[in-house]
This record gives C-alpha cells, structure tokens and sequence, in this order.
C-alpha cells in the first residue's frame, strides 16, 4: 500500500505518545460520523496499550452513531464542562480529529488553545491552522478513520485492531463517502476497508444502524426540505435549500437530522453547486456540496468565514438566513462561468 504518511510528524508523535500519560482525544462541533469513529477507534486502540485517555467533544452527536463502540463513554463540553476543563488540567497531550483549526471547537477550543499540553492534529481537510505542534495532515484521502487505520499499523500495534475498532473506522469511511460514493477514488481506501471486514465487520449491519434508524418526523423533514425548501437555479448550475427554525420546529428537528439533506440538491443532472441554510437560535449553518473541480472549501473561507474540502464544506455565519442567502445568491453571477465549466480531473 502508497504510505501516505511519509512527509507527516508520524515519528514525532508516536514518540509523544509513547511519554504521555492523561491524553485527550477531540474533534468538531456537530460531529459526523468520521469525527466520532475516528475518535473512538482512536479511544479504544489508546485504551488497549493502557493509557488513560478520554473523549471530549464540544456538543452532542447524532443519535444514529450512539450503538459505536466507546460511545458512551464520551464526554460533552457543552453538558460537562467543569468536568472536561479538569480533565484538560490534567492532560499532557490532546489529539485534535478530524478539524483543522481550534475554531471549529468553540467555547472547548478556547480551552484547549490555554492548555500546556502538547496538542497533535490527524486531520483530511485543506488548511490546517499553525496550532498544533505535530500533525499529520492530508487532504487527498476518504476520511480521518483511514488516516487512524494507517497510523495504527505504522505505529507497529496493527494487532491492537480488533472488530471494535473496525467498526469505528468503517463508519468514518462509509460516512465520509457517503457510502463510497464521493471522494472514494483511491485504491487505498478499499484495500483499508478490506482489512476492516476480515477484522469481522458487518457491513449490511452497520449501513443499516447508520442509514435505516431514521425516526419519522427526520424522513419528513427530508421530504419537505426536497419539495418546499429546495430551490433551483438552472442558469447557474446551482441549488439551494432554506430550513427556518419554524421549519425544524414543525418536524421535531433532532441533531443529526440534516445530514445528507444537501446531498439531495446536488444530486440534479446540471447541478454543481448545492448549499443547505439551516437557521439557528443564534447563527445560519451552511453547507455546501459540488461536483467536480469547484471548490466549496475556497467559497466558503473566502466568503462566509468557514471551510472544508474542495467538494464539501460548510459555516457558521451570524448574518440571518435571509442575508445569508443573499450573500450566495450575489455570489453566484461572479461563478458563472466556473460553474457552467465544471469538469472532473
Ligand atoms: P457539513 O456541511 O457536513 O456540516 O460539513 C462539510 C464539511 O465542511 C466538513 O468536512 C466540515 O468539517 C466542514 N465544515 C463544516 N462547517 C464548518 C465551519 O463552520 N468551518 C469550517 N472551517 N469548516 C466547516
Ligand atoms: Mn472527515
């Protein structure tokens, strides 16, 4: 297999790792599923060697990943955070997943920023912030949860998998590729999942606990947001879709229930260019998708103060829902011809 971790801090970390004793493992607000699996493989591999380890992640996650391995052990900052600021107290080393930059953490972030401890990033976004002493950082890649797989094997303790893990890492790959079906180009990813169902994974199992368990009031949610939120742009190659707070109040919004949803606009043929704005009591949370060799992460740094990958990426902006739609829309004429030109490389 290419060694993608040539040209990382791997040595320096394992080193690292290898001298801590209280370590920390965190990833972002609103986690998905490879922010959660690749904390918990992580979680459960540090615990096998014998450390004391926790997970402390900034909000809650989306119950369709509460059956992974460890995940009851994890420790929200919003619900706990005298609690977990002891815990950093304690801690000589936090490993940052899956975010590139402290930011993305909030009020957790600003904790750890003060924290002496030596801070390392494992993370597949574009950008990472200067932050972290050590990172391994690589942007060309399915999802953190393979990153993990690599630095596990690397590290000499390939025999500390076990179906536990496989389950967490299998659900950060299948999630981040939305089931194989976006950034999943690369042979490496396969030949990593391969070695995840020898390890005694069910895949049938595991699609079903993250994609079959939706409650009734999500499946509308999805239905309304495909037939009265969406709203086409053909001239552009675009899409968008609007949920107000009305809306999410109307069907029992539970965090979680808008994954996928922008998927859904980018799915039109001729579509390149799909964004979800989802108000809040306090912020607009915008994602956006495209195809092709448009970059969503260059559109949202650029102009709504956020990030991501090239095809995936989203922000939190303070301006109200209906500015914040605006500000795309104006966007849009300045696109034009990128967006009518969008090609696959
Ligand atoms: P989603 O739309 O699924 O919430 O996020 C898509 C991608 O964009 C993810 O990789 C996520 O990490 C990144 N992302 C989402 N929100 C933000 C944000 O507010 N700031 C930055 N920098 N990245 C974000
Ligand atoms: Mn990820």
């Amino acid at each position: 297999m290419e060694n993608y971790l040539e040209n990382t801090d791997v040595a320096e970390i394992r080193e690292v790792l290898d001298h801590s004793n209280n370590i920390i493992i965190t990833t972002h607000t609103n986690p998905d599923g490879d922010a959660i699996g690749a904390s918990l493989a992580m979680f459960l591999y540090l615990k096998k060697r014998g450390f004391n380890v926790r997970v402390i992640i900034p909000d809650t996650f989306p119950e369709f990943l509460a059956w992974l391995p460890g995940a009851r052990e994890i420790m929200i900052f919003e619900q706990f955070s005298e609690q977990c600021i002891e815990f950093i107290r304690q801690s000589d080393l936090i490993i940052c997943l899956d975010f590139n930059n402290l930011k993305r953490l909030n009020q957790l972030g600003d904790e750890i920023r003060r924290s002496d401890s030596v801070k390392v990033l494992i993370d597949h976004h574009l950008n990472p912030a200067v932050e972290f002493r050590y990172k391994i950082s690589f942007s060309k890649i399915s999802s953190t949860s393979e990153l993990i797989y690599d630095f596990i094997c690397e590290s000499g303790y390939k025999d500390l998998l076990d179906r536990e893990i496989a389950d967490c890492l299998y659900t950060g790959i299948v999630t981040d590729t939305g089931s194989f079906s976006y950034a999943c180009n690369y042979v490496k990813t396969y030949l990593i999942t391969a070695e995840l169902f020898r390890l005694g994974i069910d895949g049938e199992h595991i699609h079903r606990l993250v994609y079959d368990t939706y409650s009734e009031s999500r499946l509308r949610l999805l239905g309304y947001a495909v037939s009265e939120g969406l709203h086409v742009l053909p001239e552009f190659h675009a899409a968008y879709i609007v949920l107000t707070l009305d809306d999410l109040k109307r069907f029992n919004y539970q965090v979680g229930d808008t994954e996928g949803v922008v998927n859904y606009a980018l799915s039109i043929k001729d579509i390149n260019l799909a964004a979800l704005f989802m108000e809040r009591e306090d912020n607009v949370k915008v994602s956006f998708r495209s195809k092709g060799n448009f970059s969503v992460d260059r559109l949202a740094r650029e102009h709504f103060g956020g990030g991501g990958h090239s095809n995936a990426s989203g922000a939190n902006c303070d301006t109200n829902v209906n500015e914040t739609v605006n500000r795309f829309l104006a966007l849009l004429p300045g696109f034009w011809d990128e967006l009518r030109h969008v090609y696959n490389d």
